[in-house]
């Protein structure tokens, strides 16, 4: 808490900023609920990216095997993780 004579703007920020950290009010649930239109945008470039490299990927053999290898199915091998992260 606050001293009363030293309370600032400071002091209110690092309580928002406390009170964003805790669960009871979290700002970025609601956010997730109300997405901006660049986030949009953002996600569902995302998604058309992922798809694209997952059908590219699809017919890959070291692909196959890292899927198989670490049971999840969006594994990829080396180079199409490169490729994934170069994009
Ligand atoms: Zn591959």
């Amino acid at each position: 808490m606050t001293d009363g004579k030293s309370f600032s703007k400071r002091d209110a920020e690092r309580k928002a900023a406390a009170l964003r950290r805790s669960d009871e009010w979290n700002p970025q649930r609601v956010l997730e609920n109300r997405e901006s239109p660049l986030q949009q945008l953002q996600q569902e470039s995302r998604k058309t990216k992922t798809a694209v490299e997952y059908d590219a990927t699809i017919s890959c053999e070291s692909c196959q095997v890292q899927r198989k290898e670490t049971g999840d199915d969006t594994a990829l091998c080396e180079q199409h993780f490169a490729e994934m992260m170069a994009l």
